[in-house]
């Protein structure tokens, strides 16, 4: 475990390489035409939703590690990366960008093909990152631990790679082409609108054993990601866990228990999952200081400074059970 001083130490050095480190490029199969800026997370749909005066919260490479709290962030900016040209932004998500979910095998694939994109970007940028750190810092006492996260982050971009590579095997082939079947969704939606949206690679096994979830990164020779989504749209609120259909062995028994909880319980393991794992999170500043208390915020962000200088998950035991969505719940 890193001491705390040391992680907003890093988190500062971090956050000023962020910047000239930023991967930028489109990363679709043979396209050489210049990166512009793509959201993660769609906008006019479920950002605005969120939003409130055009705001949405959530962190700030520079600004939390300081101020301990969420920042608010205008949509045009929030979730965006720079993976993707203008073209490829565009044509390829049309079926979500234009259309409400409807949880087509198409939708449920570009849901997870842009969130493995986004991740896989991140990881890049991390690596520049962390490299200039070692040649720039050499005073540092964190060498060893830097060499760690270089030797996990090649590990995981090679893994989000193969995984890229299994997204782009269909996205390259005419439409009517595709086998959106090679990606398994487990879909499910709550009866209200809460004002969250997450879009984030996760670990999760189940242990049947124990009857336990854990997520356990520090094996990284079992990694297996999972496509995690949630948004809300007209009166519903989506959570999307989507894997390859090769790797449905490693999340049956996930799959399963999550299919048999009952909605209260689903909320409160999939609140934990958030604050255990995901960084690329937004939520609304109106619902944020009614809802959420200063703990679970303070959960959330040292989880997501913990998450930019190092890629192992906390375990879910590590989050209070508290029900994220309800506390979000839209009641205006
Ligand atoms: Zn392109």
């Amino acid at each position: 475990m890193i001491p705390r001083e040391k992680m907003i130490e890093w988190s500062k050095i971090v956050s000023k390489y962020l910047k000239e480190c930023t991967f930028k490029k489109c990363i679709f199969p043979n396209c050489n035409v210049k990166y512009s800026k793509a959201h993660s997370i769609q906008k006019s749909k479920i950002l605005e939703r969120i939003a409130h005066n055009g705001k949405v919260m959530s962190y700030d490479p520079r600004k939390t590690y300081i101020t301990g709290d969420f920042e608010e962030v205008g949509i045009n900016k929030a979730s965006t990366f720079f993976g993707f040209c203008n073209h490829h932004d565009n044509s390829l998500f049309l079926e979500i960008e234009d259309k409400d979910y409807n949880g087509t095998l198409e939708q449920n694939f570009l849901f997870a093909y842009r969130t493995c994109a986004r991740q896989y970007v991140e990881r890049k940028t991390a690596l520049k990152v962390y490299k200039k750190i070692l040649r720039e810092q050499k005073d540092i006492q964190m060498n060893s631990l830097i060499h760690e996260e270089i030797n996990l982050t090649n590990y995981l971009i090679d893994k989000l790679s193969n995984q890229l590579q299994k997204f782009h095997g269909e996205l390259t082939k005419r439409s009517s082409n595709r086998d959106y079947t090679i990606l398994f969704t487990n879909m499910k939606k709550l009866s209200y609108i809460s004002l969250i949206a997450v879009s984030s690679i996760i670990d999760l096994r189940f242990n049947i054993k124990e009857e336990k979830i854990h997520s356990d990164v520090t094996c990284p020779k079992e990694f297996t990601p999972l496509f995690f989504n949630v948004f809300p749209q007209n009166n519903s609120t989506f959570l999307l866990l989507s894997c390859f259909s090769t790797d449905l062995d490693v999340f049956k028994d996930l799959f399963t228990y999550i299919d048999s909880i009952n909605t209260n319980k689903l909320e409160t393991l999939y609140s934990q999952i958030i604050l255990s794992q995901c960084q690329n999170l937004f939520v609304s500043p109106s619902r944020m200081e009614a809802s959420l208390s200063k703990k679970i915020v303070s959960n959330l962000v040292n989880n997501m400074i913990y998450s930019m200088i190092s890629k192992r998950s906390k375990h879910l035991s590590s989050t209070p059970p508290i029900n994220i969505f309800q506390s979000l719940k839209d009641d205006s």
